[in-house]
């Protein structure tokens, strides 16, 4: 049989490419989970997939309410789930103050941390009872949570620091709504949650390969300069972005061959290994990526993961 893979934010940039790659294979059906329906529907439409390769349903990860939603709609369909893609994200690199999810938690961490971090909570147990021979959770990390690594020390630099405002619900009230329990920055709060994701898959790995056989990994696909993900930045870096990454940091990769990373590490037999994060060299060449200090701090991500639990309501 087909496999079915969730993607979400599949209704553009990266997600969209990569819905895309595994549909034309033939051998997925293609769950894209996004928020604006039609949006998904003319966006796979333009991209030239076929009906019988993909299904649109809709999920708003700033709504804690909508992932459930979206999740009894998928039970109901009574497909098996073979493995789920957390790929959408939110970036305000210029907003002053914060925006809030339905919930009230800071929205670049609620939607691209807390609303994954839930979804995959909820559909692990989908993924278990499936019989794919190999299923995987991938969730879409960053170079710029890595500062390791030159994007990564581009300021303001991640820094989940003690967890003091995570523990505080974000909610901007009497605590503050950054993880570290800093004054806002959208820039940094986006690089925060990327580390978050980076951490969550590391904990997924440890809690549950092991017992369930599932892969659990996350990737760094490039810099994929023209996608939305820019779109609250000021013209004049739209402009000069990608030129700057295809020709003096040279870091740039087109949404296609991004798109073709990120299946491979949905479907490849080479890529079935757990707990890791991947990137690619310049010859398009895949390699296990090191992580940053924090980014990889088992500690930090089993707080982390306990910390959101409560938030999202699971413990
Ligand atoms: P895009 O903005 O093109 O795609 C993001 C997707 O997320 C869109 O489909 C968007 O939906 C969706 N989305 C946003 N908010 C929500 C929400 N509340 N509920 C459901 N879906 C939502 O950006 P990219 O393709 O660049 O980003 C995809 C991933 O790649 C992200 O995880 C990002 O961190 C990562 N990444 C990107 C890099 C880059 O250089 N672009 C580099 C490294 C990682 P809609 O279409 O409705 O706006």
């Amino acid at each position: 049989r087909k496999g079915n893979v969730i993607i979400t934010g599949a209704s553009s940039g990266l997600g969209l490419a990569t819905a895309k790659s595994l549909a034309e294979t033939g051998k997925w059906n293609v769950v894209m989970a996004c928020r604006d329906f039609l949006k998904a529907e003319r966006a796979a439409k333009s991209v030239g997939m076929s009906k019988e390769n993909y299904t649109v349903m809709h999920l708003d990860l700033a709504s804690l309410e909508s992932v459930r939603q979206f999740i009894d709609a998928f039970r109901r369909s009574e497909m098996p789930l073979d493995s789920l893609v957390c790929n959408a994200a939110v970036y305000y690199p210029n907003a002053k103050t914060p925006s809030f999810t339905a919930d009230g938690f800071e929205l670049s961490v609620g939607v691209n941390h807390l609303g994954h971090f839930y979804m995959s909570r909820l559909l692990l147990d989908d993924m278990v009872k499936s019989d794919y021979p190999s299923k995987r959770l991938v969730i879409v990390g960053s170079i710029t949570g890595n500062t390791n690594t030159l994007a990564g020390n581009v300021p303001p630099k991640a820094n989940l620091g003690d967890l003091r405002g995570l523990s505080g619900g974000l909610s901007g009230l009497g605590s503050t709504a950054m993880i570290d329990g800093g004054e806002y920055w959208g820039a940094k709060a986006y690089k925060d949650s990327k580390v978050c994701n980076m951490l969550t898959m590391q904990e997924f790995h440890r809690r549950y390969h092991e017992e369930t056989g599932i892969t659990f990994s996350s990737l760094y696909p490039g810099c994929i300069a023209t996608t939305g993900l820019f779109r609250e930045h000021i013209p004049l870096f739209r402009t000069l972005f990608p030129p700057f990454q295809k020709y003096i940091t040279k870091g740039f990769v087109s949404e296609e061959e991004a798109g073709r990373r990120l299946a491979q590490v949905v479907s490849d037999r080479s890529l079935t290994k757990s707990g890791v994060y991947w990137s690619w060299n310049s010859t398009s060449a895949s390699f296990q990526n090191e992580l940053s200090e924090e980014a990889s701090d088992a500690e930090k991500a089993k707080k982390v993961w306990e910390l959101s639990d409560k938030l999202v309501g699971l413990a």
